[in-house]
């Protein structure tokens, strides 16, 4: 780690603007459910009003998927490890940009971060590749509900106040656990950064009695502490709420929709009120997919049916560098993300698509 350089460049900040969104109701201004994000945030950067996700066979448009196009910039067709039908514990063959990062500069795991929602426990697992240049030597960190109970769990066994049937059942919960993360926690030694990240985080919410906010909220609470405390160089928020539509009420969407820019809003001014953060990093807002728009459906808005509009997205880029107030309309896709990050950030991601979002690049 010592041989390579300390990194320098501009901080970058991925807000993953779902579990699926479609442009209609983000940044289209008549429709749109995310006002900050329409009509302020838009205007500070670059926006892709037409990124698409690639109309590829075997490609499945869902959350797993487009969370790995953005990260390692390369499409696959991703089964679930354990063969699980539905399953989305999909591990990547090429890099993502978060182990490209820490391979070409010192940067500790803790300042590259996947903040993640708590019904997803597959996406626990989008932190490594298993290629064999890169993967879990160069893996980022993950903030998450579970990662917290899994702290909370070797906390309460290693105080030794429990015994008998209570520390029983504790050590069943976190080997549950360990054996889902298996090579992480065999081969990742506990990370002082973060363990005093959630011992801060207990306390807060612990013994002050507040409950910590829940869903889309909580992740936004993660990302603003997360940017105080361990001040990361990469971070990816995974917003996910607007995919709670899939129980059948658009309102569930739109809702979720207005929470997430509520979100960006206040991790935008998190950004902005702290001199080391305001005008040296990068935000880039994209969503992992699109949402049907078929009229005649019974439940509205769902994206597993390989209709145009679930693979209609858009990527805005807002930061030092890059151009204010510019509106691309020609096609891009959702794998040039990657590949763009990492010019932005001063690095190559040499298994990405090549070509570059390149109006967003000075
Ligand atoms: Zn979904």
């Amino acid at each position: 780690m010592a041989d390579r350089p300390p990194y320098e460049g501009p901080n970058m900040i991925v807000i993953r603007f779902g579990g699926g969104a479609r442009r209609r109701e983000t940044i289209d201004p008549e429709h749109t459910f995310s006002p900050f994000l329409c009509r302020e945030f838009a205007a500070r950067g670059t926006l892709f009003m037409n990124m698409e996700i690639a109309q590829l066979k075997g490609l499945n448009t869902s959350h797993g998927e487009g969370t790995l196009n953005i990260v390692t910039g390369h499409y696959d067709q991703y089964q679930d490890v354990a063969g699980k039908f539905l399953g989305a514990r999909f591990e990547p063959k090429v890099p993502t940009v978060f182990e490209y990062l820490r391979k070409a500069f010192n940067v500790p795991p803790h300042q590259t971060l996947l903040v993640n929602g708590e019904d997803r426990p597959d996406e626990e697992f989008y932190t490594f590749s298993n290629h064999f240049a890169y993967g879990i030597d160069y893996r980022c960190s993950m903030l998450s509900l579970y990662r917290f109970k899994a702290w909370r769990l070797r906390q309460q066994i290693a105080d030794g106040r429990l015994s008998g049937a209570a520390l029983e059942e504790q050590r069943k919960a976190l080997a549950k656990w360990e054996r889902l993360d298996a090579r992480s926690a065999r081969d990742e030694p506990p990370d002082p950064a973060l363990e005093s990240f959630w011992q801060r985080w207990a306390n807060h919410y612990g013994e002050s009695g507040l409950v910590n906010p829940r869903g889309d909220r909580l992740l936004t609470e993660l990302t603003i502490r997360a940017i105080h405390e361990l001040r990361p160089r990469l971070l990816m928020v995974n917003y996910q709420d607007c995919d709670y539509v899939h129980w059948g009420h658009l309102s569930h969407y739109t809702r979720a929709v207005a929470i997430m820019d509520e979100g960006l809003r206040r991790i935008v001014e998190t950004v902005e009120a702290d001199p080391e953060y305001r005008d040296r990093t990068i935000f880039v807002v994209v969503p992992d997919c699109g949402r049907d728009n078929n009229p005649l459906a019974n439940v509205p808005c769902q994206h597993h049916f390989n209709s145009r509009s679930a693979h209609e997205i858009f990527a805005l880029i807002a930061g030092p560098g890059v151009a204010r107030g510019q509106v691309v309309d020609r096609m891009v896709d959702q794998t040039q993300l990657a590949g763009t990050i990492a010019r932005l950030m001063g690095f190559t991601a040499e298994h990405a698509e090549g070509r570059l979002l390149e109006e967003s690049i000075a």
